[in-house]
Parts: C-alpha cells; sequence; structure tokens
C-alpha cells in the first residue's frame, strides 16, 4: 500500500529499539497457550515504558517547532508525565508538568523520580483538561519563551505513530501472533497498536484492556483515523478493527484484586513486574480470556508489557 515511511516524520532518538519479545513458560504452561511479552518497559528511558515511543515523534515536533518549554499534563503518578521530563532533560529542554492535584501522594514513585531529576511540577485543583491547557498558556506567555503543549499520555495522532511503528517491529520479528493485548489509558498506545495491526499484522487481533472510563469505542476509531491519515494510509477504520474489554474496577490508578493478583503472578513465575494501575490490569483482562477459552492450545498470545514502574513503588497493590 502506498503510504508514508516512518523515517519521513521528524524523530528523536530516545530509547532502545527494537524490543525483545520473550515467551512466558510458566504462565503459558499454567493457560495451556503460547503466551509471549513484548518487553516496552526495558526502552532505555528513564524507568521504560510505552510513551518513549511516542515521544520520539512528540519532541521532534517540538524541537522543529523551535520549543524551548515542552508542558504535559496526567495525574500525580503520570508514567507519561514523568517520562517527557526525562526526555526534555535529555534533549536539553525544559519541561514543566502540570499534574492534577486529585490523588497527590507523598514524594514517592514518579514524584519521587520527577524530583531527582529538578522536574518543575505545577499541581492543578481540577479535574477539566480545559482548565490545564489554560494553565499551561498562561505559564508559557508569562515566561516568554517558545512552548509546546504535549496532551495527557501523549495520545495525539502523531504520538500513536509510535505504535503503529510498534506493530511493524513485531512483524519484523518474523513471529505470528493471534492476538495482540495491551492496557488502554489515554488511547493512543491501542489505536497505534490497531492501526498498525490492520497494515502490518491483518491475522493479529488487537484488544484494548481499558484501565479508564473514558468512551473508548469512540477515542480508539477517531485516533486511529487520524494516525492513517499522517501516514496518508489509505484504510478504511471499523469498529471490527479492534476488541475493547473493561478492567477499570474501582476507578482509573486505584488498584483492583483481579490486577493485583496479575502482578503478582507475574512477579512470581516470570521475574517480571507489572504495575498496578495499567500492565496489571491489562494482563488480568489475558487471564480473563484464557479462563473463557478464547485461546487454542496453539495460539500465540503477545502481551505488550508498557512499563508503569514508578507507579508501582506510588500506588502498591
Ligand atoms: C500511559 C500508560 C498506558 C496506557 O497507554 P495509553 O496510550 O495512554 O492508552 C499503559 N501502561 C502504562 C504503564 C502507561 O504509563
Amino acid at each position: 500500500m502506498a503510504m508514508k515511511q516512518f523515517k519521513e516524520f521528524p524523530k528523536v532518538s530516545l530509547g532502545v529499539f527494537p524490543t525483545p519479545i520473550q515467551k512466558l513458560e510458566n504462565i503459558s504452561r499454567r493457560l495451556n497457550t503460547n503466551v509471549y511479552i513484548k518487553r516496552d518497559d526495558l526502552c532505555g528511558l528513564g524507568l521504560g515504558g510505552n510513551k518513549t515511543r511516542k515521544l520520539e515523534f512528540l519532541m521532534a515536533d517540538a524541537i522543529l517547532k523551535k520549543a524551548e518549554i515542552v508542558f504535559t499534563t496526567g495525574g500525580a503518578q503520570s508514567n507519561h508525565a514523568m517520562l517527557t521530563a526525562a526526555a526534555a532533560g535529555k534533549l536539553g529542554l525544559t519541561a514543566v508538568l502540570v499534574l492534577k492535584k486529585r490523588g497527590v501522594t507523598a514524594c514517592l514513585g514518579n514524584q519521587f523520580l520527577e524530583h531527582l531529576m529538578g522536574t518543575e511540577v505545577v499541581f492543578v485543583d481540577t479535574d477539566s483538561y480545559d482548565d490545564i491547557y489554560r494553565e499551561m498558556d498562561r505559564i508559557g506567555t508569562e515566561r516568554g519563551r517558545p512552548y509546546y503543549k504535549i496532551p495527557c499520555g501523549g495520545s495525539n495522532a502523531l504520538g500513536a505513530l509510535g505504535y503503529v511503528e510498534c506493530a511493524e517491529e513485531i512483524r519484523d520479528s518474523g513471529l505470528h501472533f493471534d492476538h495482540l493485548i495491551c492496557a488502554e489509558g489515554s488511547g493512543g498506545t491501542m489505536a497505534g497498536l490497531a492501526l498498525g495491526a490492520k497494515l502490518f499484522l491483518p491475522d493479529t487481533r488487537v484488544h484494548g484492556m481499558m484501565v479508564d472510563t473514558d468512551p473508548f469505542d469512540v477515542i480508539t476509531p477517531r485516533l486511529m483515523t487520524e494516525a492513517a491519515a499522517l501516514l496518508e494510509a489509505d484504510v478504511r477504520i471499523t469498529d471490527g478493527d479492534f476488541c475493547l474489554r473493561d478492567m477499570c474496577g474501582p476507578g482509573y490508578a486505584i488498584p483492583s484484586e483481579p490486577g493485583n493478583r496479575a502482578v503478582r503472578l507475574l512477579a512470581a513465575e516470570e521475574g517480571i513486574f507489572l504495575d498496578p494501575v495499567y500492565t496489571g490490569k491489562a494482563f488480568a483482562g489475558l487471564l480473563a480470556m484464557a479462563e473463557e477459552g478464547v485461546f487454542r492450545p496453539e495460539d500465540r498470545v503477545l502481551f505488550l508489557h508498557s512499563g508503569g514502574a514508578g507507579g508501582l513503588f506510588a500506588v502498591g497493590t
């Protein structure tokens, strides 16, 4: 299909790619299928995580637009905000994190890492991202320096390209997967993977495990369509291109019992640490699908480990 190449987009190098794909031998035996894990938690910026692939495109765009200050937002324990600060430091830019005050915790986890990096963090007592983006404009204007705003989770079309490219990376591994499973928090990762699967992995079903209560049935195809437009890829996005499953439990960033069990299971049997906010809940979704008999013994299931180590030390399980 005629479409733009990833290398036609400005991109900075922040991580080490391709990330490894490993088989989870003990989990595979336990579930009577073949479970693999894509280690985006090992991608080499900060403590790793999925925001790195998005930031390679987003930070390049910020630099292209001559920004000196990069703003982003999220919750108090946002992995995305922490990685944006890490990327900014590496690239000689100033990060200002404008975070939601709700759920503010002590200087633990990602906030501790921000403390180590000397990151400027501003808390706004609001639930509305409009208030947050207004505050960014106010600070940016006050400083009189060119600035760039990255949305929550880096989840716009440009950020999602990072995960379209990840699907191409999975294809290039030469391994075939029947199912690809990831956490869905702000939507860019899932939208990128679902579009990427449509382009590069046509026989792989992509499942987004929703860990927040936003309308992902609307957000996912919208981001897929916007990312396809950036790539000038001639595809028609339909609801059949992705599957969603609600794994949020008691609420966003509030640990769930199935999620915590999944965190402990992977820690005990595979020596891999998931996190309670995203990957633990997403892996609990994989376990539930296995329980329901979705996977055949010969199937290959790939779970995206999207990081989150910082949050593990603040949220607990
Ligand atoms: C942000 C995040 C996700 C969710 O990705 P989105 O693109 O926001 O949907 C999953 N896992 C971890 C560890 C994250 O930090």
